[in-house]
């Protein structure tokens, strides 16, 4: 039997046209394809610049840096994230540390947080930077988060990797209301792709200006940056240490023409959710809840079992249901019990809601090209393993 995955991309004729074109033109990188991709994600948002990289973990990396996090300094995310939410803190040499779950959207608890921000200042802990993720597409209430953290110096980026296409409080994640950058991810599994890819939205100038900066080694060739008068129309300078994070054309061409189709993918990826929500409601399981100042890009769909009640363990569920052709997946591992992790000091126990829900969670199939039938099957699975 065929397995339904639980995330898949939706190419379409326009999407291999549009990469096409770039094969053909004069440009595979660093070309026109880039700045009219950022330009498109900026205004889709309401930022005011967009910086496009290869990857969101890239993406986590320069934000991190152009948020000043250097050496001994210290990051808090939430542990209910893939590893490179925290892994970016570790890039710029700082410290890791989490903030338990919501036991409701399992996104960073906000009352987790007031509690750490009020212990960090009385034992001069508190963090330069603090990464709050959308999990699964549902908004974290960033105007709460914003009040929590603004008389601190703390620098808020987003990390939203599932969520372009969200919104809170009637404006779409990615407008940096409440926070000095978001990020996004265009693996294939998340709502639009470029194959691989990223991108940085903010609204300061300074940021974007060493955002592009760090993406390409650090060079620069503006003159008001240099330490010399131009040695003539070839010179550059590099003038701190940046990378090669850059997103080709070839990626930008594809990420552009997913963007057309993103309102359109969000919105049947609701209706998929809404489906799950009706069918699923009789059975012994704790369903999505949603906060209602935030309007999900359901990345994910995320069902946790009521263990208590069922007669199989969990793992027992999950196996059965991938045996059934179902491509569940468990979204995700609490980071601090990664061995790596582990080794620097986390131990179980540290964040007992992230992992309890882990203990519950499992991730259905939800993606655009899903259709009712395959979702029905879905349902019929599930139904069969725990009844
Ligand atoms: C996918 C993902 C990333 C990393 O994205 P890449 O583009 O694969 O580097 C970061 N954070 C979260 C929450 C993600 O889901």
């Amino acid at each position: 039997m065929l397995r339904i995955p639980y995330g898949r991309q939706s190419i379409n004729e326009a999407d291999i046209e549009a990469v096409v074109e770039v094969l053909r033109s004069d440009w595979l990188t660093q070309g026109p394809a880039i700045e009219r991709f950022e330009q498109a994600v900026a205004d889709y948002c309401g930022a005011k610049y967009a910086v496009a990289v290869n990857s969101a973990t890239s993406a986590l990396h320069l934000a991190a840096l152009a948020a000043g996090l250097e050496t001994d300094n210290l990051l808090w995310t939430s542990p209910n994230t893939f590893v490179a939410s925290a892994n970016c803190g570790i890039y710029c040499g700082a410290n890791v540390d989490f903030v338990d779950i919501d036991p409701r959207t399992y996104n960073l608890s906000l009352e987790k947080l007031a509690e750490k921000l009020h212990n960090g200042k009385i034992y001069n802990q508190l963090p330069q930077v603090i990464i709050p993720v959308h999990f699964a597409g549902q908004p974290v209430p960033m105007r709460d988060l914003y009040e929590l953290v603004k008389d601190y110096e703390i620098t808020i980026i987003e990390d939203a990797a599932h969520a372009i296409g969200g919104s809170y409080l009637a404006q779409k994640i990615g407008s940096c209301q409440y926070s000095e950058m978001t990020v996004f991810s265009f693996h294939p599994v998340k709502i639009i792709t470029s194959g691989e890819g990223g991108i940085i939205t903010t609204n300061r100038e300074d940021l974007y200006e060493k955002l592009i900066r760090l993406r390409s080694h650090g060079i620069t060739r503006k003159q008001e940056l240099m330490t010399e008068p131009a040695h003539g129309p070839w010179y550059y300078q590099q003038i701190e240490l940046g990378f090669n994070y850059r997103m080709t054309d070839i990626q930008a061409a594809l990420g552009y023409s997913q963007l057309q189709r993103i309102d359109q993918f969000v919105a049947r990826r609701r209706e998929l959710a809404e489906r799950y929500n009706r069918l699923l409601a009789g059975l012994p399981l704790i369903l999505p809840w949603q906060h209602p100042d935030s309007l999900s890009a359901y990345h994910l769909y995320v069902i946790r079992l009521q263990t208590a009640v069922l007669r199989k363990s969990h793992r027992q569920v999950f196996e059965e249901l991938r045996q059934l052709g179902i491509g569940v997946n468990l979204h995700y591992i609490p980071v601090h019990l990664q061995p790596y992790y582990r080794r620097l000091g986390f131990r179980e126990g540290d964040f007992p809601e992230a992992e309890r829900y882990y203990q519950e969670a499992i991730s259905l199939p939800i993606y655009y090209e899903l259709t009712d039938a395959q979702q029905d099957q879905v349902i019929a699975a599930l139904n069969q393993v725990i009844a």
